[in-house]
């Protein structure tokens, strides 16, 4: 309908001109529009949402559409006469949001402007550094990103970065940036930046942690279900610089910072981390002081009580203080977490892939629990349990001989062993050094043993 037929209509309904509102009535529209079969389906002769549309609208649908446009009642059945045929044209919600996002994509991209904008939520600087003047922010910087998305896949996206001239301080979608640091907003952001050019939707982060949580759904697993099912790859933009596909790194990312920001929106506090260095180091301060926090004070659960998990009894002694009873119920199942594979070693690792800490893992160290003879390798003279011994990388040839470097723990000083090369200069790998220092601990039994000393 043009607008001049519209109002040419509209005059003949003064009460509906000088009441309704060009708001009010687009509403009315779509929301009208995703009502089509209920007000087909209610008429008391047959209607078809494919035929033309019915005169007279039903009382519910009246009701609901007064009550949401905020249009009077007695005016809708007005309106209807003037843009039922417009309605019936309108695209349902479903339809109007792929028109509204193929209409970004073919002709908003190429000028700048996206289906998804990542700007700043602040307009004006917030940083408690820039005096109080809190001046308007200027854009600095429009940048191609990827919007990995629950509802509609992995989407090209835009963005925004403001800037203070006073404070020199830089506004991204997640947080500012200031002397080095990227302070996050409070609360939990709508979408979180996980690498330089991409984004992920918060309610998929929450969604892959939980499936870490409750299936323990790998990181990897999570990026390649997304890829298979989720993603929509195939709708890329031929010269969009950046690839829609997820990687592993990205997901831990995303399930870092949810866990991070989730802990410091508990506290009321904002996360701090460094803005330099890998991204892979960049939440390792945030996540030993978290880590230390629980170690220290426990996680809230520790301080609950209740009469259903705690009994309290009276011993012999009626003026003793009462017994606690807690049950606590396990499957008999114990992950542990990632630790050094020498025991009692506190010094995290550099790698949860890692078997040994940094200081330690020169090649590939392993623990070596030598009380048999080993029939591989011929180190008789050693016996001491919780020998190191580098492996075929670490060793050092000389002379056509390999020679390994076995030190006992229990001395100070290191001791080189020349050792026969297995063949053509090759040692076996040994077994998991966790595992072979702790069954030496408990006393293995001699055929276990030898299969360690074989390294099987
Ligand atoms: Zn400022
Ligand atoms: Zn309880
Ligand atoms: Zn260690």
């Amino acid at each position: 309908m043009l607008l001049d037929t519209l109002v040419h209509r509209l005059q003949g309904y003064p009460e509906l001109l000088q009441t309704v509102s060009l708001a009010q009535l687009i509403k009315y529209i779509s929301l009208s529009a995703a009502l089509r079969q209920d007000i087909c389906f209610a008429q008391p002769a047959p209607a078809s949402p494919d035929g033309p549309p019915p005169t007279y609208l039903p009382p519910a649908v009246c009701s609901f559409l007064s009550e949401a446009t905020g249009i009077p009642y007695g005016l809708v059945q007005d309106a209807w006469h003037i843009v039922r045929y417009d309605v019936w044209l309108h695209p349902g919600p479903n339809a109007h949001a792929a028109l509204v996002q193929r209409a970004l994509e073919e002709h908003g991209l190429k000028v700048g402007i996206a289906t998804v904008a990542f700007y700043p939520p602040h307009f004006h600087c917030i940083n408690p550094l820039c005096g109080g003047r809190q001046p308007a922010l200027r854009k600095q910087q429009a940048r191609q990103v990827v919007a990995f998305t629950l509802a509609d896949g992995a989407r090209p996206a835009w963005a925004i970065n403001l800037y203070c001239h006073h404070c020199h301080t830089t506004y991204h979608h997640n947080f500012y940036l200031h002397a080095g640091q990227r302070i996050y907003y409070a609360g939990i952001p709508d979408f979180l930046q996980v690498g330089e050019h991409q984004f992920v939707d918060s309610g998929l982060a929450a969604l892959w942690t939980d499936l870490m949580v409750v299936s323990w759904v790998s990181a990897t697993n999570c990026a390649r279900s997304y890829e298979m099912s989720l993603s929509k790859s195939e709708t890329r933009p031929d010269d969009w610089q950046f690839s829609f596909t997820l990687t592993t790194e990205q997901v831990w990312d995303a399930f870092v910072i949810l866990a991070l920001l989730r802990d410091h929106e508990r506290r009321g506090e904002l996360l701090h981390i460094p803005h330099t260095g890998d991204q892979r180091d960049r939440f390792m301060a945030a996540m030993e002081h978290r880590n230390t926090r629980i170690v220290k004070e426990g996680q809230p659960e520790l301080r609950h009580y209740c009469d259903r998990c705690i009994r309290f009894y009276e011993g012999p002694d009626p003026d003793a203080p009462l017994h606690r009873v807690q049950p606590i119920v396990v499957d008999g199942i114990t992950l542990g977490h990632p630790c050094c594979g020498v025991f009692r070693c506190r010094v995290p690792l550099a790698n949860n892939r890692h078997r040994f800490c940094p200081p330690l893992a020169v090649g590939s160290l392993q623990v070596f629990p030598v009380r048999t003879r080993c029939r591989r390798t011929s180190v008789s003279p050693v016996t001491a349990v919780g020998v190191e011994l580098l492996s075929a990388r670490g060793a050092i040839v000389a002379g056509g001989e390999v020679i390994q470097r076995l030190t006992a723990r229990t001395e100070g000083s290191p001791r080189i062993y020349s050792i026969p090369a297995l063949g053509h200069g090759r040692t076996r790998a040994g077994p998991s050094p966790g595992a072979a220092y702790g069954l030496a601990q408990r006393g293995t039994s001699g055929a276990e043993q030898s299969c360690i000393a074989r390294g099987r």
